[in-house]
């Protein structure tokens, strides 16, 4: 359903002013959070002046229900929440910085729309992109799960055009209904669960670092941020965001010319 040939694939990887790139992914944003919310506002405004391109690798928001959340008309915290977020993505653009969105398991209805108005373009999973002479493959991670049957099966389903169409023509109270329901049982079992089911499988980072000829990869999903030193090359997780509990964390990727560097907040 979204049209994923809508990025650019010399921008994505060029740097054309060596200006270094910056990733993040699973902020999770939902105004339940709002010192999660700050942390994002100040990256966006402050530390990505530096960037020459921003990549959010997946689940910047808990969940999203469709981009008609986006209508001006459409009352309640939720929405003028979704379009906060949206209006400050949009103010990277403005300021000369790249902005690319790659879906994750949660907000992957993400549409046309709201990669207009944030001014961002939208990135297939996974993706490779060369830049500063590496050539890195992206993704959001939740690919690479496979020893979870259950949640593939769910994948395969929920990333289905058919199934997409479906959901988007509930009415939007329903739709809301259904995330606010999705967002409390997720935050619930959030970090509760850290057994090998829901970490990736060797088999699956293999087949990705060989099918694109790389040996760097970036990911997110997994909420365990390392470099992990795989045998075909080096693995590294982005850490998901939470401000909002007793040991706040957060963090972002940095690639210039030196290689990748893991940043704290
Ligand atoms: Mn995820």
């Amino acid at each position: 359903m979204v049209d994923t040939k809508t990025f650019d694939r010399k921008t994505a990887g060029a740097a054309p002013d060596a200006r270094p790139l910056f990733f993040i992914a699973d902020l999770h944003l939902s105004e339940a959070i709002p010192k999660t919310v700050a942390a994002f506002e100040q990256f966006i405004d402050v530390t990505a002046n530096e960037a020459g391109a921003v990549f959010i690798l997946g689940d910047l928001f808990e969940f999203w229900i469709g981009d008609d959340i986006l209508d001006a008309s459409v009352a309640g915290e939720r929405a003028e929440f979704a379009r906060r977020v949206t209006r400050r993505l949009h103010t990277l653009a403005e300021r000369g910085i790249g902005l690319y969105v790659m879906h994750g398991n949660r907000d992957f209805l993400l549409g046309r729309r709201f990669m207009r108005e944030a001014g961002a373009k939208l990135l297939p999973d996974p993706f490779v992109t060369t830049a500063f002479g590496t050539r890195i493959v992206l993704a959001h991670g939740d690919g690479l799960c496979t020893a979870d049957r259950g949640y593939q099966y769910f994948r395969g389903f929920a990333r289905n055009a058919f199934a997409q169409q479906l959901f988007l023509s509930l009415p939007l109270k329903t739709r809301l209904n259904i995330g606010q329901k999705m967002r409390m049982k997720s935050r619930d079992a959030r970090g509760a669960d850290m057994s090998a089911k829901y970490d990736v499988t060797k088999r699956a980072v293999s087949a990705l670092f060989i099918g694109n000829r790389t040996n760097t990869m970036i990911h997110g999903h997994t909420h365990r941020p390392a470099m992990h030193r795989e045998v075909e090359g080096a693995r590294w997780v982005l850490p998901d965001w939470d401000l909002d509990i007793e040991a706040p964390r957060g963090g972002y990727l940095r690639l210039d010319a030196e290689g990748l560097e893991a940043m704290p907040l």
